[in-house]
């Protein structure tokens, strides 16, 4: 396809990137793979803005993934860093800061008795398998096909379909042994959980699941199915283990917990809790936790855990996240939706827009989507013209059409307009696509 708008400045950055970075970007999706084109290098956020480096403005509906709950640059997360950095950028000692963290997580995810801090969503749900483990005593993850809990060697086995197959590694560097210890089973199918632990007697260490999966786009659980995956784990002796690194303190004060009231085993988080820097969590059952070193035998460490710059945005945000501010979130996220279906709908797309809570996004398909296969049958061909559209007219969506889309609190009146504006060009354009 052809791009509405060269970026000349970001394409020679991304050029001196790609010398000197493997695809020239330090997280994949960033390079704009799935869309085309090439990927803006931002200068600075402000609100509910991006600026990127050839001076055009954005509504960024990314939010750096999800962290950036309450806008780029809020002014009391800013001072809370800046006051933090005077004092001090990393100490290697315990320090208030994440005491004060530890006891809001704790304070607000009612599951959570104890609570270890690292430094990103991956290390959160590696600590909290390997605990699963040295606490069962057992080697076997489930794990769903389309849910994404970072780059955990086990945990990228995605591949795979029907009741007990053994995975194969989805990335060369991941061993058959490594694989070989995760099932992957389909999305909302407790039927295949059920036959899984059948199979496997005495050997499932724990069941880990996206609270509400974002990975492949907003695949919420249906009615039960964490209830159900909490039932089969307690029956089995392994623990339920919620991934809440997206949803955690985004689609509730108390994340998804705090809306369907499954109380998991441990629960891991990151992204919002750490206000834009890399801090993230693992937490849970206090005698499960009591696993973990030094307090037991489960290795766990990291030179900057608790880091008090990171520790200080995140209790910032967190403090900043009332209720009001979710009410905001959600009616803003609903209003997009609205907005969204509209304009596609007018023009005739095929599409769902499906959100858990205020986290949402579209598929090109008219049908419901309830796993990963029915997210892969969408035509996402119809995305990249979407997308390339609202870029063009400033707006920035994921580069992806398997990935959540993002509000802030900043997001208000003028910010949700520009959309609205952008939508109908872009609804055309999805429209038109040809596979
Ligand atoms: N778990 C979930 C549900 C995620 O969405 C992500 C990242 O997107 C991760 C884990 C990994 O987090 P990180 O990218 O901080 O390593």
């Amino acid at each position: 396809m052809t791009y509405p708008y060269s970026a000349p400045v970001s394409q020679n950055l991304f050029d001196r990137a790609a010398l000197v970075t493997p695809g020239g970007v330090n997280s994949p999706v960033r390079a704009f793979g799935a869309v085309g084109g090439t990927p803006r290098f931002m200068v600075s956020g402000t609100g509910p803005y991006l600026t990127d480096a050839d001076g055009r403005e954005y509504v960024d509906l990314v939010c750096s993934w999800g962290p950036m709950i309450l806008g780029h640059s809020h002014p009391e997360v800013l001072d809370a860093v800046l006051e933090a950095a005077r004092r001090g950028t990393s100490f290697g000692t315990p320090s208030e800061g994440e005491v004060t963290l530890a006891e809001e997580i704790v304070a607000r995810v009612e599951p959570v008795e104890q609570v270890r801090l690292v430094s990103s969503g991956t290390e959160a749900t590696m600590s909290a398998i390997r605990l699963a483990r040295g606490f069962t005593g057992r080697s076997k993850v489930i794990k769903f096909a389309g849910c994404y809990h970072g780059h955990v060697d086990a945990l990228l086995a995605a591949a795979g379909s029907g009741v007990a197959t053994f995975a194969l590694p989805d990335t060369p560097g991941v061993t058959g042994a490594q694989a070989a210890e995760t099932l992957v089973l389909p999305y909302n199918d407790l039927d295949s959980v059920r036959a899984a632990f059948a199979a496997h007697p005495g050997e499932i260490a724990c069941v880990i699941t996206e609270a509400s999966p974002g990975n492949m786009g907003c695949v919420p659980p249906r009615d039960g199915f964490n209830a159900g995956l909490k039932q089969l784990c307690a029956e089995h002796g392994a623990l339920y283990v919620s991934d809440e690194v997206m949803t955690g303190f985004r689609t509730s004060k108390a994340g998804w917990y705090g809306l369907d009231g499954v109380r998991p085993d441990l629960m891991t988080f990151g992204k919002v809790m750490g206000g834009g820097f890399p801090t993230a969590a693992f937490g849970g059952r206090a005698d499960v936790m009591a696993r973990l070193a030094p307090a037991g035998p489960v290795y766990q460490a990291g030179t900057l855990s608790g880091n008090p710059v990171a520790t200080a945005a995140g209790l910032a945000q967190l403090r900043l996240l009332d209720d009001a501010a979710y009410a905001t979130l959600d009616r803003v996220s609903g209003e997009l939706r609205g907005l969204v279906g509209e304009a596609l709908s007018k023009e005739g797309v095929a599409h769902r827009v499906q959100n858990a809570g205020n986290m949402f996004s579209v598929f090109f398909t008219a049908d419901e989507v309830l796993d990963y296969d029915d997210a892969k049958a969408q035509e996402s061909f119809r995305y990249a013209a979407f997308f390339h559209t609202m870029l063009s007219q400033g707006v920035y969506l994921p580069p992806s059409a398997f990935e959540c889309w993002f509000v802030s609190t900043a997001h208000d009146e003028r910010a949700v307009e520009r959309i609205a504006t952008a939508l109908p060009a872009a609804a055309r354009a999805a429209a038109e696509a040809t596979a």
